[in-house]
Formats: C-alpha cells, sequence, structure tokens
C-alpha cells in the first residue's frame, strides 16, 4: 500500500522540470562546458541518490559535493562518474576513502598535497586532485599569488597524484560586479600562467549559479550549478540576468486538519501573539518547524489553499500552524494546502518563503526536514 494518502507534510519533485532546467543551462554555456552539478545538501533537500541517478540520465557531466558520504551515495546510483569533493578532507580516513574511490579532492596548501602522496604512495594508488584558488572568498584556497608555486609543487607529485584541475568561487556575482571581475581576472592571470607553461589541465571552473547568470563570458571549461538546476535563480543587486527558462522542482505540501469558527478576541498559538480582530474563520494546518517550515516566519507567512493566498497566524508550532480562511470558500479537513509551489493560478516560490524567514532560498530549501517524505513525479519517477 502506498503511504503517500497518509502524509501530512510532503514534497512533490517534478524529475521533468530538473531535467528541463539542465537542458536549459547546458543551451545557455554551450555543449563545450562540462557541467558539475551540486548535489550537496541531499541535493539541496530533494533527495541525492533520486536525483543523481536522474541527472545521470539527463546530460549532466560531473558532480560537486560537500563530503564523502555524498560522494559515497552517488558511487551506490553510478560507477564511475566524475565526482570532486568541494570540502577539503581533513583525516586521514578521509585522504584514503576519496583515493580508494577515484573521488577528486580540492588543495590548498602543500601540505594537503603532500599529505595526499603519502597516503596514495602507501595504497599503491593516485589521487586526484584539483587546486583550490582564494580569489576573494576567503574560505578554502591558495593565495593567488601562491597558486602557481603550488601546482608546480604538486605536478612534482606525480603519479601519487594527478592533477586534473584548478578553480576558484565568486563571493558576490550577483551582488558585485567589481569584486567579482577582480576575482576572474585573478584566475585568469593564473590561467594564462599555467598556458605559458604548457599547463593544460582537465578542469577549469570558477562560476556557480551566480557566475553562470551575470558572468557567461567567464565560464572556462567547466560550471558548477546548484540552485539553477533546482530551477531557482538567485537574486542580488544586480541587474540583466542571463535569461534562462527555469522551473522549481520541489513544491512544499500539507493539509487542513481542523476548520473552525473564532470570535473576535480569541487569541491563538503558543505566547497567545495573535488576537482575532473580528470574527474569523481559522483552519490548522499539519506542517510545522519540525519540517522544515522556520518559526521565524510566524506572523509573515502564506500558504495557498484552494488557489488563495491565507496568512498564518500566531506562532508556527513544531508539527502544526494556524492559517486565516475567513476569505476562502468550502475550505475542509484533508483539504491539500501549499506551503512553495503552484496551486491554481497563484505561486509561492521559496524565494518568497526565505524572505518572510529572514534567510535565502539555498537555506529554505536545505531545511526541509528528514520528516518530509520526498515523491517524485514526471520523467523516469521511481
Ligand atoms: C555550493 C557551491 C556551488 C553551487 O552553488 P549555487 O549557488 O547553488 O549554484 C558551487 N561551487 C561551490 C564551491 C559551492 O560550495
Amino acid at each position: 500500500m502506498s503511504l503517500h494518502p497518509i502524509y501530512r507534510c510532503w514534497a512533490e519533485i517534478d524529475l521533468h522540470a530538473l531535467r528541463e532546467n539542465l537542458a536549459q543551462i547546458r543551451h545557455q554555456v554551450g555543449e563545450n562546458k562540462r557541467i558539475m552539478t551540486v548535489v550537496k545538501a541531499d541535493a539541496y533537500g530533494h533527495g541525492l541518490k533520486e536525483i543523481a541517478s536522474h541527472l545521470m540520465n539527463s546530460g549532466t557531466n560531473a558532480f560537486g559535493v560537500a563530503n564523502l558520504i555524498e560522494a559515497h551515495d552517488i558511487r551506490s546510483r553510478g560507477a564511475g562518474w566524475p565526482v570532486l569533493m568541494l570540502g577539503d578532507c581533513c583525516t586521514q580516513e578521509e585522504r584514503e576513502y576519496a583515493i580508494c574511490q577515484h573521488i577528486m579532492v580540492n588543495i590548498s596548501t602543500v601540505e594537503e598535497a603532500q599529505a595526499f602522496a603519502h597516503t596514495a604512495e602507501s595504497l599503491g594508488k593516485t589521487a586526484l586532485v584539483q587546486v583550490k584558488v582564494d580569489t576573494g572568498m576567503g574560505r578554502l584556497g591558495v593565495e593567488s599569488k601562491d597558486a602557481f608555486p603550488l601546482i608546480q609543487n604538486i605536478l612534482k607529485l606525480a603519479p601519487l597524484i594527478q592533477l586534473k584541475g584548478v578553480f576558484t568561487h565568486l563571493a558576490a556575482a550577483e551582488d558585485d560586479t567589481a569584486f567579482t571581475a577582480n576575482q576572474l581576472e585573478q584566475f585568469r592571470a593564473l590561467l594564462a600562467t599555467l598556458a605559458q607553461h604548457s599547463i593544460h589541465l582537465d578542469y577549469t571552473h570558477a562560476s556557480s549559479s551566480g557566475g553562470i547568470l551575470f558572468e557567461d563570458n567567464s565560464l572556462f571549461n567547466t560550471v558548477r550549478p546548484g540552485l539553477l538546476i533546482y530551477g531557482i535563480t538567485p537574486t542580488g543587486a544586480r541587474t540583466n540576468p542571463v535569461k534562462l527558462q527555469l522551473k522549481p522542482a520541489l513544491s512544499f505540501r500539507c493539509r487542513v486538519s481542523l476548520v473552525k469558527n473564532i470570535p473576535a478576541g480569541k487569541t491563538l498559538s503558543y505566547g497567545h501573539t495573535f488576537t482575532a480582530p473580528r470574527p474569523m474563520r481559522v483552519a490548522t494546518l499539519t506542517a510545522g518547524y519540525g519540517d522544515g517550515y522556520h518559526r521565524i516566519s510566524s506572523g509573515r507567512a502564506q500558504v495557498l489553499i484552494h488557489g488563495v493566498r491565507c496568512p498564518i497566524l500566531g506562532r508556527i508550532t513544531m508539527d502544526q500552524m494556524i492559517a486565516d480562511v475567513s476569505h476562502v470558500n468550502h475550505v475542509a479537513s484533508g483539504d491539500e494546502v501549499v506551503l512553495i509551489g503552484q496551486q491554481g493560478r497563484e505561486e509561492i516560490t521559496a524565494t518568497q518563503v526565505a524572505e518572510w524567514a529572514g534567510t535565502i532560498p539555498w537555506e529554505i530549501l536545505t531545511s526541509i526536514s528528514y520528516r518530509v517524505r520526498r515523491i517524485y513525479t514526471g520523467a523516469n519517477a521511481s
């Protein structure tokens, strides 16, 4: 028996939309670029294994992950795919695992390179590495001016280490034109130095979603889209991004449980922060912060019921919240409620939910909790 009918809060993931989004990005960047799809954090809450399988059949060229467990999940769905770990390895066990599973790792220092060479030697294998260059993000990476010497050192460690690529990460692609230009200039200067020394690497890349939208002349040979793949466009201070027809793949849904009429003056939920200004009809909903619907958006959030926007009243609780349905006819127990997604002609986007919660769509997607079952629809759904 399918459990779907008894889910109280669930996410529907449209695999067809995901495939179309990838095709749009492919069209934009061109056939000659590699697309390294970023599937960290459970594929941005969409379910890593399902999404990885689907992308393998939809034209991705490689995957980017944050850790080796994610890399393992990709391997479990298809052997041999290029996978780059975007975080750095910090234990001997991580280094051993990465080398044995042929996961590409990133390197910022000569000490890291030596540790990988040493581990590779003891295993009788080769470590696949890419050099991360810090052009302004300040998180991982070697300073631009020190990148060429590091690369020369790494090349001396062959064949224990095979240098697969060099990359950087943009810190403000959707916000700051000048800062981004400076980052890209540093990266291009390094690539020019490499070319002068006849060093040609498989992978050269800088752009995640923001870079793809705002720096379409700086895609090098590989791009690393995350958010765009899932159908969401990052927004910031910069205008005139390239135009992509993307469709959000994920919708987030729950149900109406109880509908009741309340008199003026009645208060609702913890802390009795909301007082009914007039007689109202309210619906209790089967989702709360335990599902990843941020409590901080209490008093601001809206949901869709029968295709109509309904404000959330009072505090969002762990498993339930209360919506004003005074203006919607015939709301009944069991009716479907949309937290993120389309219903009728209305749509609530992850970006809008993020605004209510004072955060960004990346955090909204990745906070949809384990309790929320993911249901796959569209092409090749399983
Ligand atoms: C998360 C991440 C990406 C993907 O970012 P989006 O903004 O979601 O496209 C790309 N590269 C690195 C290094 C990342 O950490």
